[in-house]
Order: structure tokens, then C-alpha cells, then sequence
């Protein structure tokens, strides 16, 4: 085995590096869930997570990854049988409506060709095209992980009141969330769904959803099946500052320093950062002459950049070439994209100059990997960091 020195670089698009102030928070002794000093820490998390949603309505934290999350918005809103409308923008988008078939809800899966946000102009068709309204949910990935293309979820909320549609808009922001723009309340989304693990700086291990008044209203009016998932127990509970069940006291300590550390550094500078960081990586790929998956400049992600190999080359043994000599993990190309793309992360816990390694880390071993490029991906990302103005940021 290689000795390491130094960080390992975790530059996969979540888990995301912890930073050192929110690993110290979670050190500390388990509290008493029931007791009065939890209920204070209880009271504390459901506020600051309601301000990174942008939400005054009630957000709902679970002890699980982000997969919970998703059932829990399909059990709680939609019963077997509601027709439902999905674009399959790539893996993680076709993993949910996998989930939602099993649930037996008829899912009309509106494709693409991974490579760019979900298909708005077919949304508004199906839309308008359903005059009673069978459809009672629209389900989007915000920022699907898999080809780092982002669907804009305002765009998709202007459809529904264009075509005065009262389905429920639910997101998958659980990689968008903490990096990318996100106003839950302005935006008029029903149910946003996240997870600690990416933007928000933490350990895998909770799940998020975010709820509207309509929400919450199809939840009440649903008569399927669920427990562990139930909102109406979780925010009678959270009322008194704590939770039905066992909550993951310790990862709390996490989110509320996690949380103060986004607000100390400003969300909407949260979000700038991100979409400087995206620019710089960009401007790299595009310098060593590779392909991005993802083919619409409109659609690029600030939390992560999929890059496409050349063909006849396999991006994992690259990915092996990058963590045997630098240490540095990057993600893996998914399902139809396995062994042509590679995932470099930007999210979280970044700042240039761990940016900057990062990208200096891929430019070596596309050379000890041999694989045909050119030099001068660093140099581009470098001129791209020097520019602090955000608004004069290449969107290609
Ligand atoms: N949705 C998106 C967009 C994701 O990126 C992920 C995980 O990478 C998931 C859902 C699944 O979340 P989890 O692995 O936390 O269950």
C-alpha cells in the first residue's frame, strides 16, 4: 500500500470533504433526545435549515441518505396509480423513477440523451395536454449528479402556472443544495428533497424535505400506507424540538455548525463561489481539448463537471492513474456513461486553491495516463480564479 502524506483529495460530487469545524462539532458527547438541552439544538437546526432551503414552511430532517428522502416525498404526496411526469436527465433521475414505478405510480418518463437539463418544451406539452389534470406530480433533479446538467426548477414552475397546472412540484436538490441557487418558497416548489452529504458539509446521514402548504394538503388527503416517513408525526414533534424517533443527534451538532459557517460566509457568496469554481474547471477541460457531457452551456453545473475520455480510452483506469499517484479520488462515469466519463466535484467544502490542485492533480496524470490532450488546463483555471467578478464568468 502507498503511503499518503498530506489530505487526501475528495473530489468526488459528494460525500464531500468535512470541514475541520463541523468534524469538532460532531465531537461531542450523545445527548438525551428527549431531554431540554436537545430541544434546544432541535430548535436551532430546523431554523437554520429552513434558511438554507430559503423556506418558512416546515422542513423535515430524517436520520437516512438522500434515497430516504426521495420515498419519503413519493409516500407521503402520491398513492399507486397517480400518474406522475419525470424527465430521465440520467442516473440519479433514472434511479427515482425506478423508485416511483415500484411504488406503482404511472410514471410518463419524458427521455433525454444525458447530456443536458429535462426536456422543457415536452413538460409543457404534457401539461397543457392534460386538461383534468390526471398529472398530479412533476419530478425533477435539480443537479443531476451523473452528467453535472442542472434543470432550472423556476423554469419548470413558470410552465406549471403558464399552463395553470395544480400538480406538485417536487426537486431532487440533494446535490444542488448548499451550491447552487435554491429558493424554495420564491420558486413555489411543494417538495424539495436534499441530503447532508454534498453542498451542505456534512457526513452521509440525514435527509431533507422541504414542504409547501399544497404539500402538505396531498399529504393529509393521502390515505397510503407509511410510518417511518410520516410528515405530520415528524412536525407535531418538531414543535417541541424534537423528533418521533431517534434522531442522528450528533450529525445535528454537524448541520448547525455547517449552517453557520454557509451564513458567515453569505449563501448567495455560497453559490457564487460554486459557479466560479464550475467556470474555472471548464475552462481547463476546454484547454486540454476534452468533452464535457454535458452539451448545453445554459444547463452547466457549479457543483461538479463530467468530463467524456477520448474514445478508446477508459476513464476509470484514469480515475486509477489519479488516486494511485496523487491521492486524489474523482468520480466515476455512471451507468451509460461507465468508463467513457470522470466526475470532478467542486462542491462544498473548496476553496481556489484546493480548486486549483485539484485540477493541476488531473492535468499530471493526463499525462502519466497518456491520454491525448493538451497542456494548459491549470494556466486557463488560474486566469479564470484571478477574475473575482462573478458576472464576467464564462458560461462556456
Ligand atoms: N439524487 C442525486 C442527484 C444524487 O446525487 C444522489 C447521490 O449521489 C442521490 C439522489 C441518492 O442519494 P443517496 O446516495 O444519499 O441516497
Amino acid at each position: 500500500m502507498t503511503l499518503h502524506t498530506g489530505r487526501h483529495f475528495l473530489q468526488i460530487p459528494g460525500p464531500t470533504t468535512v470541514p475541520d469545524r463541523v468534524l469538532r462539532a460532531i465531537d461531542m458527547p450523545v445527548l438525551d433526545h428527549r431531554g431540554p438541552e436537545f430541544a434546544v439544538l432541535g430548535f436551532e437546526v430546523l431554523a437554520g435549515i429552513q434558511r438554507i432551503f430559503r423556506t418558512k414552511q416546515p422542513v423535515v430532517i430524517y436520520p437516512s441518505s438522500g434515497t430516504g428522502a426521495w420515498e419519503a416525498a413519493i409516500v407521503n404526496t402520491l398513492s399507486p396509480g397517480d400518474k406522475v411526469l419525470m424527465a430521465e436527465t440520467g442516473q440519479f433521475a433514472t434511479l427515482w423513477l425506478g423508485m416511483a414505478e415500484k411504488f406503482k405510480l404511472d410514471v410518463d418518463v419524458l427521455p433525454t440523451d444525458w447530456r443536458r437539463g429535462a426536456p422543457l418544451d415536452l413538460i409543457e406539452e404534457r401539461l397543457k395536454a392534460d386538461r383534468e389534470h390526471k398529472i398530479k406530480a412533476v419530478m425533477i433533479v435539480h443537479n443531476e449528479t451523473s452528467t453535472s446538467c442542472v434543470t432550472y426548477p423556476l423554469e419548470v414552475r413558470k410552465i406549471l402556472d403558464r399552463a395553470k397546472h395544480p400538480a406538485l412540484l417536487m426537486v431532487d436538490t440533494i446535490s444542488g443544495l448548499g451550491a447552487l441557487e435554491y429558493e424554495h418558497d420564491a420558486w413555489g416548489i411543494d417538495v424539495s428533497i436534499a441530503g447532508s452529504q454534498k453542498g451542505m458539509m456534512l457526513p452521509p446521514g440525514l435527509g431533507f424535505n422541504a414542504l409547501s402548504e399544497k404539500a402538505l394538503a396531498a399529504s393529509k388527503a393521502n390515505t397510503s400506507t407509511r410510518y417511518y416517513w410520516d410528515w405530520h408525526a415528524m412536525i407535531a414533534n418538531n414543535k417541541q424540538g424534537s423528533f418521533p424517533f431517534t434522531p442522528a443527534t450528533n450529525l445535528l451538532y454537524g448541520l448547525k455548525a455547517a449552517v453557520a459557517m454557509m451564513e458567515e460566509e453569505g449563501l448567495e457568496n455560497v453559490w457564487a463561489r460554486h459557479e466560479r469554481h464550475g467556470a474555472a474547471t471548464r475552462a481547463a477541460v476546454k484547454a486540454w481539448g476534452l468533452d464535457l457531457v454535458c452539451q448545453d452551456p445554459h444547463a452547466y453545473s457549479p457543483a461538479l463537471t463530467a468530463v467524456m475520455v477520448p474514445d478508446g480510452h477508459d476513464a476509470d483506469a484514469f480515475r486509477k492513474v489519479v488516486l494511485d499517484n496523487f491521492d486524489m479520488s474523482l468520480g466515476a462515469g455512471l451507468n451509460k456513461i461507465k468508463g467513457k466519463a470522470f466526475r470532478i466535484g467542486h462542491l462544498g467544502h473548496l476553496n481556489d486553491l484546493s480548486l486549483m490542485g485539484a485540477i493541476a492533480g488531473i492535468e499530471m496524470s493526463l499525462d502519466l495516463a497518456k491520454l491525448p490532450h493538451r497542456a494548459g488546463g491549470v494556466a486557463a483555471a488560474m486566469e479564470v480564479l484571478k477574475g473575482r467578478d462573478v458576472a464576467a464568468m464564462p458560461k462556456a
